[in-house]
């Protein structure tokens, strides 16, 4: 294989709350390099640093030649380039971009964790060769990022995708009392949709305290009543998922995220969100494939790395 150019390669760094992550990706996506290290907790400075000795290590192992840097971090970043609702509360109010740009001595680009996915699986995952891409983070929070011709939509608010602060829509006696979210409002779709509203709905309807793997796995094994409770999920997702398809009707509805491994949704969720697409129903339900992402946890590092053209 012919030495790759250096100025086709791109650098990803993940920088989660407990792990910094970074990646080399050439011109056609393949990892030619990959580094994890741990996060210092509620450390700005070192966590810069931490994230600089990163990016040198994976120059030197590639020739020095990638010098172009996405990052992928929680929160959102605000209209003055500080990160705020980062769950690594150290990153908030802070200037993340433009304090690795100067350190780095390169222009950085900077996405969340959502858009990374999106970015990942549009470019060469789940969602490759699709003009429009929806991809939805089922995890510990809920976010969801949108490509359109390969390039990831922002928005003057930075605010594109932010889905998982609507309301959750048409909700009946079934699904109990809205939540308050962290962001102040009341039954935003994180809050029903996330992992910790995944157990919260269940121990409302049970009194048991289950974690969401837990629920899940304890479904598989064919218990009644935490199957009720991913029947509840199943029909919240397809609600929520269904406002999307009425609004944007992507090509395609990727997702990731810890909740984004139970298999059932891929069947359950499309057949259920007919009932609420404008103008579908079972006798022409919306084509919209939904599927799971293709790169999983990898998708946060490869997204960054995409934050940058391939050539
Ligand atoms: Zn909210």
């Amino acid at each position: 294989m012919p030495a790759p150019s250096s100025t086709s390669l791109r650098i990803g760094v993940d920088l989660g709350g407990t792990k910094i992550e970074a990646i080399v990706l050439d011109a056609a996506g393949r990892t030619l390099w990959r580094e994890r290290v741990a996060t210092p907790a509620g450390d700005y400075d070192a966590t810069l640093a931490r994230v600089a000795a990163l990016v040198a290590a994976a120059e030197a192992s590639v020739g020095n030649g990638a010098r172009r840097v996405g990052v992928g971090t929680p929160g959102a970043q605000t209209a003055d380039g500080t990160i705020k609702n980062a769950n690594s509360t150290c990153l908030n109010g802070r200037p993340l971009a433009a304090d690795l740009t100067q350190l780095l001595g390169r222009p950085v680009r900077i996405a969340n964790d959502a858009n990374c996915l999106a970015l990942s699986e549009a470019s060469d995952g789940a969602g490759a060769g699709h003009p429009v891409v929806f991809a939805a983070i089922l995890g510990t929070g809920v976010g969801a990022g949108i490509v359109v011709d390969g390039k990831l939509l922002t928005g003057p608010n930075g605010l594109a995708g932010e889905w998982g602060h609507n309301p959750l829509a048409w909700i009946d006696a079934d699904d109990g009392l809205p939540a308050t979210c962290y962001c102040g409002r009341r039954g935003c779709i994180e809050t029903w949709l996330s992992g910790p509203g995944l157990a919260h709905d269940h121990a409302r309807r049970t009194g048991q305290a289950l974690s969401a793997q837990a629920i899940a796995q304890r479904a598989q094994a064919g218990d009644a009543a935490c199957d009720l409770t991913l029947q509840r999920y199943e029909s919240r997702l397809a609600r929520a998922l269904a406002q999307v398809i009425n609004l944007l009707d992507p090509d395609v509805i990727v997702l990731g995220g810890g909740l984004s491994l139970m298999s059932r949704l891929y069947d359950n969720v499309p057949r259920l969100w007919c009932a609420h697409v404008f103008s579908a129903g079972s006798a022409a339900p919306p084509r919209t494939p939904l599927r799971p992402s293709r790169h999983g946890d990898s998708s946060g590092v490869r997204g960054a790395a995409w934050l940058w053209p391939a050539d």
